[in-house]
Parts: C-alpha cells; structure tokens; sequence
C-alpha cells in the first residue's frame, strides 16, 4: 500500500439487538458491541463467521460468498465465514484494507456447556483480541525489512504540550517525543505509523502520512491515569527511571499502553521501556520534503526506486529496520555522526573483516521479532530456536570482535551488549532439536537426552509401535490375509484392515476380532491385543506431549525474563549490519567519508544522485558528477538552464548527501564538507507534482510557507521550480520575492531551480546569491544536455530544441520559430516580462512597511521577562499579559 494512501475502516453500522433475539443472536450482539467498529469474526467450530454488515464488508474485500443464515427482525441474515485454519491470510487481507478484527473464540467445549447449562446450553465465547494493523506480530503478516509502528498523538491544554508516542510491539520498541504543534506533521512523516490514535475530542490530523486513524475515548490520554498504567506496565515505582517526561508525553504513552491492553484483552504485551527523543535530536524534515526526496519510499509508495531500496545491503531484516530508521532520521549530533562513520570507515577499509561479519549477520534468524511473539504469548518452538541461534551467533561475533586490536570507538562501547546470554543459549540448544516446528501442537521438538522421563516416554511409545508391528505380522499369519494392515487414525485410533473380501473369517466370534466398521472396500476391527498395546502407545504419547508443553513453557519464561537484555543485543547486531551494508555500498560505489564542518557550508566535489546514477548504469549511461560550493557568502544557488538539463536531479543530490551524511553514512561524491543541518526541506513547484491530487499550487504554496516561517541559517533547502502552478506573472512574482526572502531573512542554504530566467537579475542585488546553469548545446540542429553544472546564467532556454528533441512534427516546431522571433522583438522594445523591475525597492525596504509595529510591544514585553526571576504566579500574570498584547495586535 502507499504510504501517502490512507485507508478508513468503512463505518459498520448495524441493528441494534432486539428483546426477541435467539440466544446466540444475544451472544453475538454482547461481543459486537464489545467489538464496536472492528470486524467481528464469531467462532462455530472449524470456522469464524461474520454476520450483517461485518459479513458484507468482508465479503466484498475477501471476494468470499456471502450466504445468510435464518432471519432476523424479519430480516435474512447476511453471513460469511472463513476456515480458522486458513484465518491468517484472510486476516492479512482484511488488516491490508484497513479493517480491524476482533476475534471472538469458544472459551469452552460443547461438553463442558452441556455439563454447565444442560443439553441446550450455548458455548460461552469472549473476544480474546483485537487484530489492527499497529499491534501485529504474526510473521505472516509483517514485512520483515519495515518497522510496524502504532502511534499516538496527545496534546494536553490547548497550548502546545503535544507529543507523540510510537511503539513497534513486533519488538518491543517504544520511543516518546515531545513536538511543537507545527512539527507533528512531520514526526508523523518521519514514523509513518500504520495505526495513529488520537482522542476522540481531538481535531483533525494530518493523514496523509498515516494509514489508519483510530478514534480513542479521551480517558484514554489523561496523563495522571496513562502514567499509573505504565507504572503497572513496567512494574515500576516511578518512571522517573525512564526520564523527565511532560505531561504530553505522559499522555501519549498512557495511550498506547490503554490501547494495548485493550487489543490484548488481557494478553502479555512487548515494550520496552520508552527511550525518549529531544525534537532538536534528528534532522528535521517535513513530509512534503520526505516525500519529494523519497528517502524510504517512492511517491508511489515503493520501496524499491527509494534513496533506501537503492542503498540497502543490509543482511538481516532487524538491520533493514534500522537502516530505514537512519536515513528517515538523520542526526544533528555531530559526536554521534563521527562515531558512525567511524564505525562505517573502519569497515570500508577491512574488506576481508566486513566480509566475515556479514556472513555471519546473514545466517542470524530475526530474533526481535521471535522475541516479541514469545512475550506476548504467541510463540512456538520455532521462536525459541532462533533465539538460539541468533544470540549463539552474538556470542561468537563478540568472541571474533573481542579480538581486534583497533576496534572503532562505536562498536567498543556496543560489544558487551551482546554479552550474557550464555546460560540461555546453552539451555536452549540442550532442549530444542535443531529446526523444530513452528507450532507445538506435534510436539517433536524437545531434543533426545534433555530430559529422561521424556526420553522414557517416547522409548515406551516406540516400544509400543514395535509391538503393534509385531502384532500385524502375528495377525497375517494366523490369518493368512496378506494384505492385512494395522492403521491409526483421529476416530478409530489402531486398528485392523482387512479388504471386504477378507472380512467374513475376522467376522467370526472366535476370531478374536470386534468389528468396529465396514467401508466400501475394507473392514475395519479391532483387538484386545492391539487395544492394549495401543493405549500404551497413545499414552506414553499424551505424556510425552504433555512434558514438552512444559518444558516449552518454562524456556519461554526463561527467554521472555531476559528480554530487555535479548532486545539490546539485537539492536547491536543491527547497528553492526547498517554500518557493514553502507560500507559495502560505499565501497562498491566509489562513495566518500563526508567532513563534518563546524560553518554552515556545503562543498561537494564531483557529486551525484545514488537513484539517478543507478537508474542509468542499468541502460548503460553514465551519469555527470557536479560540485556545490555553498558558504555563508554564497549560500544561495539559483540554477536555470533548460528542461531535462539535470536541475532537479542536482538539487536532489545535494539533500540526499545532506541525509546520508547525517545518518552516518558515506557519501555519492568525492569529497564532501558539511555543516550540520538542522532542517531540510525540499518543495517542488505544482506540475511537477500531480501525485498528491490537492490543489496543487495551494500545495505550493503551504509548503514555501512552511520554509519562509522555520528556516534557520543552519538549514538547508531545494526549491524547485516554486511558482511554476500559477500564471506567469503570479508565479515569477512569487518564486522572486521568496528567493529575496530566503536570502535575507532565512539566511539559509539554499539551491533554487527555475525556468524564470528574469529571476537571474537578482544577482545585482543580492550578496550571497550566485548564478549557475547546467549546460546543453545546440550540434547540427540537434539539443545535446550535457548535464554538467556551469557558473552564469543560461544564455538561453531551448525550449524549441527541447519540443525537437521530445518529437514535436517539424512543422509545429518552426511555427513556434516565427511566433518565438515576434516574441523577442517585443521583448527588446518593451524590456518584457521582468519590465519595470529595475526601480523595485529593496526587498528589506518592503519588511521593514509591513506590519511588525504592532508586534513590538509584544517583543518589547516579553524581552522584558527574565524567566529565571519569575515566581510561578507572576509568569502566569506575565503570559496573560502577553496575550491580551497578542489580541491587541491589529
Ligand atoms: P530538469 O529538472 O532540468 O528538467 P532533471 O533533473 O529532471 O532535469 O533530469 C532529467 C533527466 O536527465 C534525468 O531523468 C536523467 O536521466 C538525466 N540526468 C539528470 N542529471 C544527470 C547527470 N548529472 N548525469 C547524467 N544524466 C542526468
Ligand atoms: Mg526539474
């Protein structure tokens, strides 16, 4: 599904239940209302059946038969159902299409209803949980190389204390952070969660980088009572353990925690401990910049064709996860950048060693996700094997690292975090034989010789079998029916085949045979012999089953105890996976170690854009590296030159150096110095971007709002072709006084793209503004694009060479020829479009008339206020009066 989709879980809307209903219509309209707008799947033996509206939403999106079954309030009523045995894929699909299901199980036999209520008893039944896409852990049902987050946002008062909490219970994962309103948008963007809760009180939310809104009751977020239930959570006194947190932050978390233990019923749940984030921690880039950089997903919601699909070598799933992460939220930490890279450096240079270890990440089983199945109850043998395997693996990697002299800081610091597993592993590989089944109901998977009663048991059952073997060759014999068999199954258990033709001698009350059943070719008997030896059989069986589900049980308490610590060691594994894959791919792609500068520059020598470059190796082309110079004296590049000229891929470029960079990456060019950037935005002007179906120059324009209003001097920002959804004259005036803007109240580093060639003359007025294009030339009536980056303006556009080349008929082309010359010739008697622009007043002339003047009182006031010396009743009495300055304001 695109990201940039969302799906709404259709309203279900059904009857309300009427005194009349048959005791199971009361049944079923208990649990739906339990279930309120999820899916209700109502278990009847083998199959989960859904009724009325449920059962046509899930018809038409399951393409299954609708039927009905019996009436009600004079109604049929609308039925379908799905086998229990194949309910995953089915849930899949349903959770895909932006349903939520609530599973309601039988809690009881029909015997033991008959033995409670008498013969017409109704099998009680309970919800035992919900099934949304933010709490999975099926395997089946996640993509193992991506995160699956649910989400929360809670804003506490009406004034700003908002936060957002995410968790990924798949592994446990919780993370917390507070935001200023206008940056939820984008913390969303940046975690793109598929299921966001928000309180039912709330206003609308930004959706488009969210798949699934999920309305919640407003108890839900109050802080007081969130912060109890992560107390009982966590089973601690206090989280002041886990940080300061605000009261938005209570809230948010207090939510998920609500929501979990509501989609559980009841169930464990994997959380960690919530790891905090300081907004100012990561890069800040909004959606609109994410999606139009497309660092983790195309706009078409892909993952190949993004910065992430190209790049992405990782070896393990839990390693893509965090790769994914990384470039989504780069980080501002200059300490914490150069400890990755040198993690990625050393492992750039050791070709042999990143060999070994990725060999050895690539055989580890994901065991952050087994773990998460076991501690919410759902795990099998088959979890417990790969943590086995994957913590066994920990240990030898950290035995092999352990060893090296010159270990990069980084991984000095993470290596005894894959320590301590040992006792674990070693009880592990004891108990369990070396792939055992993913479900237990077989049993078979305890290993011979962990436990002698078990042992004993399966040598009885074994023992058993051999007689039962020996019993049929007594039996033939004595028959002398060759074609005698001894076979088992669920009804019958043992016993003896004999073809019909056969049958008439076993009839016989002497035999010593009991008929038990006569199909169409074979009859069917049994034995007191046989019966006894059978029972051994099945006995020994029903044990031995029995002390494997025990033993399976206490492995499980054993690893789930150890789950903060196993979780830890994963995290390490993946980080080790990360910087091994981007030095892979740097190494295979000529890419550099980018310097950290402390002056907000960018210089990148020989640069290029990993996707473009990618794209053109497959059809054999080469692709043009370019180099940006960018200094606080020459921060703001304005590139013109024609269409398909390479503008917007070196704009591009650029950002995405920025990113990796900031992830801890290396780097398309060879060589890069950067300061740290706080914000990246990227815009792309309308036509460009039809993908998004808003109104677009609307679009636009919100968008370049957003920069003008939080553009720092340490940000970095593309501009493409901004003002190009509008007129002509519209769009020129805009996309020139926003480049004013941006040079002389932003102060940021910018790269501007533009088919306004008028715009070059701001040249003159502006200091740290310089001019470029990239070149083309015009060979035997032919455009070629050279896609090399020069100093200057275009000298022209080529547009008519363009339409040439695009196989525009000849004959349209040399019209637009005559009416193009017509067009010059008035240009140079009128002065043309950028006419009159010589006498503009200074753009800082035009700031300095608007209407601040209002606004100074209110500065004035509050550069007045020394926080430090306010006792809290006089900051109060100071924000009110800051206020009524505020409403004063025209
Ligand atoms: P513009 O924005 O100027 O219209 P684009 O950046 O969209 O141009 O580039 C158009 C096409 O030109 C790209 O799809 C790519 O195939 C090719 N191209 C762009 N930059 C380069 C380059 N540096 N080297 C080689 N080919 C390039
Ligand atoms: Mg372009």
């Amino acid at each position: 599904m695109p990201a940039t989709a969302t799906t709404r879980a259709p309203q279900i809307s059904s009857p309300a239940p009427t005194p009349a209903a048959t005791p199971m219509m009361a049944q079923y309209w208990t649990l739906k209302e339990k279930a309120g707008d999820c899916l209700l799947f109502y278990r009847m033996g083998d199959f989960f059946e859904l009724f009325f509206d449920d059962a046509k939403a899930a018809a038409s999106t399951l393409d299954i038969a609708l039927t009905s079954r019996g009436e009600y309030d004079g109604a049929p009523v609308a039925m379908c159902g799905v086998p229990v045995h194949a309910a995953e894929s089915y849930l899949a699909r349903l959770i895909r299409a932006g349903h939520r299901v609530a599973i309601a199980e039988q809690i009881e036999t029909p015997a033991e209803a008959k033995a409670r209520g008498g013969s017409k008893a109704l099998v009680a039944r309970a919800i035992v949980r919900f099934v949304t896409a933010g709490t999975l852990t099926e395997e089946s049902l996640l993509e193992g190389r991506s995160a699956n987050r649910l989400a929360a946002l809670a804003e506490i008062g009406s004034e700003g204390d908002v936060a957002i909490a995410a968790a990924d219970i798949s592994t446990g994962r919780f993370e917390v952070v507070a935001v200023r309103r206008d940056a939820v948008d984008a913390e969303l963007a940046r975690l793109a969660p598929s299921e966001l809760l928000v309180s039912e009180g709330a206003g609308d939310v930004p959706d488009w980088s969210v798949r699934q809104v999920v309305r919640r009751p407003a108890s839900d977020f109050a802080s007081g009572p969130g912060q109890k239930r992560l107390e009982a959570m966590f089973a601690v006194q206090t989280l002041d353990g886990f940080g300061n947190f605000t009261r938005g932050e209570m809230a948010a978390m207090g939510a998920i925690a609500a929501y979990l233990d509501h989609v559980a019923t009841g169930q464990p749940i994997f959380l960690q401990p919530p790891v905090r984030h300081q907004s100012g921690d990561r890069m800040a880039i909004d959606a609109a910049t994410r999606e139009s950089l497309e660092l983790v997903r195309t706009m078409t919601g892909a993952r190949d064709g993004s910065l992430l699909g190209t790049i992405d070598r990782t070896v393990t799933a839990a390693g893509a996860r965090l790769l994914a992460d990384d470039l989504a939220s780069p980080l501002t930490d200059k300490g914490a950048i150069l400890d990755r890279l040198d993690l990625v450096d050393a492992l750039a240079r050791d070709a042999l060693w990143r060999g070994e270890l990725r060999a050895g990440l690539r055989a580890l089983p994901d065991a952050g996700r087994a773990l998460g199945r076991l501690v919410a109850g759902r795990g099998g043998p088959r979890d417990l094997a790969q943590l086995r395997d994957a913590l066994g693996g920990a240990r030898l990697l950290r035995e092999r690292l352990a060893r090296r002299a010159d270990l990069p800081p980084l991984l000095a610091r993470l290596l005894p975090g894959l320590d301590g597993h040992g006792a674990l592993v070693d009880e592990l590989s004891r108990a369990l034989i070396e792939t055992p089944p993913v479900d237990a109901a077989q049993g078979g998977y305890v290993a011979e010789g962990y436990d002698a009663a078990l042992d004993a048991l399966r040598e009885t059952a074994r023992d058993g079998r051999k007689a039962i073997a020996v019993l049929e060759a007594g039996y033939r014999d004595r028959t002398g029916i060759v074609s005698l068999k001894i076979r088992h199954n669920g009804v019958l258990g043992y016993h003896v085949e004999v073809p019909a033709k056969h049958a008439d001698a076993l009839m016989l009350p002497e035999s010593g045979f009991t008929h038990r059943q006569t199909l169409a070719g074979v009859v069917r008997f049994n034995s007191s012999d046989l019966h006894e030896a059978a029972s051994r059989v099945t006995q020994a069986g029903v044990h031995a089953l029995a002390a494997e589900a025990a033993h399976l049980e206490t492995l499980t308490e054993q690893a789930t105890q150890r789950r903060e610590a196993i979780a830890a060691s994963c995290d390490v594994l993946a980080r080790i996976d990360v910087a091994a894959a981007l030095a892979d791919h740097a190494m295979s792609h000529n890419w550099c170690r980018p310097d950290i500068a402390d002056e907000p520059c960018l210089d990148v020598a020989g640069g290029r854009h990993p996707v473009v470059e990618a794209a053109l190796a497959r059809s054999g082309e080469r692709f043009v590296p370019n180099d940006v110079s960018l200094s606080p004296d020459d921060r703001l590049w304005l590139v013109t030159g024609p269409n398909m000229g390479g503008k917007s891929t070196f704009l591009r470029q650029n950002a995405l150096i920025v990113v990796l960079a900031q992830a801890g990456g290396f780097v398309p060019a060879a060589s890069v110095k950067l300061g740290l950037v706080d914000r990246l935005f990227s815009r792309v002007g309308a036509s460009d971007n039809l993908a998004r179906g808003r109104s677009t120059f609307m679009v636009e324009m919100v968008e370049t709002a957003a920069i003008l209003a939080q553009a720092t001097p340490q940000s970095f920002v593309i501009l493409d072709e901004v003002g190009r959804g509008t007129s002509t004259y519209d769009g020129l005036a805009l996309a020139w006084s926003v480049v004013e803007a941006v040079h002389e109240v932003n102060k940021c580093r910018c790269l501007f793209a533009t088919h306004y060639h008028e715009l070059t003359r701001l040249a003159e007025t502006l200091d740290a503004l310089s001019l470029h294009h990239v070149r083309a030339r015009e060979w035997q009536g032919d455009l070629v694009l050279l896609h090399e980056l020069a100093d200057g303006p275009a000298d022209r556009s080529y547009g008519l060479a363009v339409a040439r080349l695009a196989g525009v008929p000849a004959g349209v082309v040399k019209r637009a020829e005559a009416v193009l010359a017509k067009l010059e010739a008035g240009r140079e008697a009128t002065g043309g479009l950028a006419a009159g622009l010589d006498d503009l007043p200074l753009f800082a002339a035009t700031l300095a008339a608007a209407p601040a003047a209002a606004k100074d009182a209110l500065r004035e006031a509050l550069a007045a206020i020394d926080p430090d010396a306010l006792a809290p009743r006089d900051a109060l009495e100071a924000l009110y009066t800051l206020k009524r300055l505020m409403t004063d304001a025209p």
